[in-house]
């Protein structure tokens, strides 16, 4: 009995939630989209022609009910971000048991991270490089590096670019203009590890121990950032003393002071 609550029904989004609500502990599923499927999605996405114009977190719970009828699926067609969402957004939160994020830019990652942890929620998320020549799968949980601790550290650590994954959720979004489409196999590569990641944290809860934070695994080899195609880099990312965000003593801080720890990190990050 699981309450699977995940937001981003994209490219990248739809085949992890397609895996992960195979399995027969999920038994509800709450999926977070405003979007509506355009035709520059169908070469992606696992939605067919027929399906644009319509609402894809509309789509995705006719998907999800084709194959699991006994599953509860609720869709909310609203921005993450969107204040008038926040109530609800709480509230669903606090009743779920675990959370996937697929969207593809910065600050939903980051408000999402705050949501699961003020409710001490596991989460998982993927994250598809520019132009498919790899990805990332992270999981987190309550106590654990936050979403802040891991971008800082891989922004330091690891030769790749970042904000990643034009396609991962949103194509032809605003960042989609200025980077690479990843192809559907790269998308489909790193959903399959992020779906599995997520249901063995789902089975072993606080015992889930992988040997590693972050997982990078490479698709291609790119001089100067990859040597090999094929090759994983398991990453552990500690839970930093010094980060704004999840410093400890700052748990019961105001949204007033995690909105201005927000703030701190973004522009700490954008300096590095
Ligand atoms: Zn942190």
């Amino acid at each position: 009995m699981a309450h699977l609550i995940q937001v981003g029904a994209g490219s990248g989004g739809m085949p992890v939630l397609d895996m992960v609500s195979r399995d027969p502990r999920i038994t509800q599923i709450t999926l977070i989209e405003p979007d509506l499927y355009k035709p520059h999605n169908v070469e992606r996405h696992l939605f067919a022609i027929s399906a644009i114009g319509e609402a894809k977190a509309e789509v995705a719970r006719q998907w999800l009910l084709d194959r699991r009828p006994d599953v509860h699926v609720q869709v909310m067609l609203c921005d993450l971000m969107a204040p008038e969402a926040q109530p609800a957004l709480e509230e669903v939160v606090r009743t779920c048991t675990l959370g996937i994020c697929a969207v593809d830019n910065e600050p939903a990652k980051y408000h999402w991270d705050a949501l699961m942890r003020r409710h001490g929620k596991p989460w998982t998320l993927g994250e598809v490089l520019s132009g498919g020549i790899g990805g990332f799968v992270h999981w987190f949980v309550p106590g654990g590096p936050c979403y802040g601790c891991v971008a800082s550290h891989l922004q330091r650590s690891v030769t790749v670019e970042k904000p990643v994954a034009p396609d991962y959720s949103n194509p032809g979004g605003p960042v989609a203009e200025t980077t690479v489409p990843a192809s559907i196999t790269a998308i489909h590569t790193i959903a399959s590890l992020h779906a599995h990641v997520t249901l063995q944290l789902l089975e072993q809860g606080s015992a889930y121990q992988p040997g590693f934070t972050s997982l990078l695994f490479t698709l291609h080899r790119v001089p100067e950032v990859f040597e090999e195609a094929y090759r994983t880099y398991r990453l552990r990312v500690n839970r930093s003393p010094t980060c704004l965000i999840c410093q400890p003593g700052k748990a019961a801080a105001s949204s007033e002071e995690l909105d201005v720890a927000l703030d701190q990190a973004l522009a700490r990050l954008a300096d590095e």
